[in-house]
């Protein structure tokens, strides 16, 4: 069995929101019971461990802002790749916080990335890609670019598999892994992708608020996808303010749920992908 764990579940601007007064915010930082822990959301992200208990593989999807603290907390002490879904600051930026967890690795962490993600990363952190100053204590990386849209990419017995989806007018990356996916930052569905995420025990899905957004998917949406996926379970991340953790759990089926950072869940990480 594999973990799954939430290292942020928040949009962009996280939870609470910088200089916001409304009830979700004030109750992220105000101890349960009167608050609710679980409407903290940190910048959006996931950790998928498998293996040995003492020394699990871990590999991530993203590496937001957050990170940082979120390894912290999480205890995360090896990384074995990183996959990238797309560009945007809340996913990219705690690229640079890997640092240490690279300089002892026989061969440098494997990150993988479309090639609009690819290009933003080689530009944001250019020291890191520039000969000149290896030998430093830049991170020890090695940047592969998806070669088709589909591609597959064996780690230590498990396969990820890339699963395009429309962010707005931008395609980027969700990921299938085993029976589990995940879909973050995504408006809709493109139905070459619909395939390639049929028996699902695990369906993460964005899920931005109640109201449209123009490049994310909101409840009402992301209740459509997952009637129309049928996966076991489904939870929702990339979330704003606008959704109170149990307020909005209330109102959706037993199957689906809010995820909140720290949530762990076990799935499978064996079933062959879809052809
Ligand atoms: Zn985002
Ligand atoms: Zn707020
Ligand atoms: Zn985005």
């Amino acid at each position: 069995m594999a973990t799954l764990t939430f290292l942020g579940s928040g949009t962009s601007m996280g939870i609470p929101t910088l200089g916001c007064d409304c009830a979700v915010c004030r109750s992220a930082v105000t101890p349960a019971p009167v608050g609710d822990p679980r409407n903290r959301r940190t910048r959006p992200s996931v950790l998928v461990t498998w293996g040995s208990s003492s020394q699990p593989h871990g590999v991530l999807i993203d590496t937001g802002p957050d990170f940082h603290h979120q390894a912290i907390r999480e205890n995360i002490r090896r990384i074995d790749a990183v996959f990238y879904t797309h560009p945007h600051a809340d996913h990219i930026l705690g690229l640079d916080d890997l640092r240490p967890l690279t300089f002892h690795l026989p061969e440098p962490l494997p990150l993988f990335a479309d090639d609009l993600t690819a290009d933003a990363v080689e530009r944001v952190f250019d020291y890191t890609f520039r000969p000149a100053t290896r030998g430093t204590t830049i991170a020890r990386v090695h940047l592969h670019r998806f070669q088709s849209p589909n591609e597959e990419i064996e780690l230590f017995g498990a396969t990820f598999r890339r699963v395009p989806v429309n962010h707005g007018k931008l395609s980027i990356s969700g990921y299938r892994f085993g029976s589990a996916a995940y879909l973050t930052d995504m408006s809709s569905l493109p139905e070459d992708s619909v395939a390639l995420l049929q028996n699902l025990d695990i369906l993460v899905l964005d899920a931005l608020r109640h109201a449209p957004h123009p490049t994310h998917s909101n409840v009402e949406n992301s209740l459509k996808l997952v009637e129309q996926l049928k996966p076991k379970r489904a939870f929702f991340t990339h979330m704003s303010h606008d959704l109170d953790h149990s307020a909005t759990n209330a109102m959706l089926p037993p199957h689906v749920r809010l995820a909140y950072d720290g949530l762990k869940l076990s799935f499978d990480l064996t079933p062959e992908v879809p052809a």
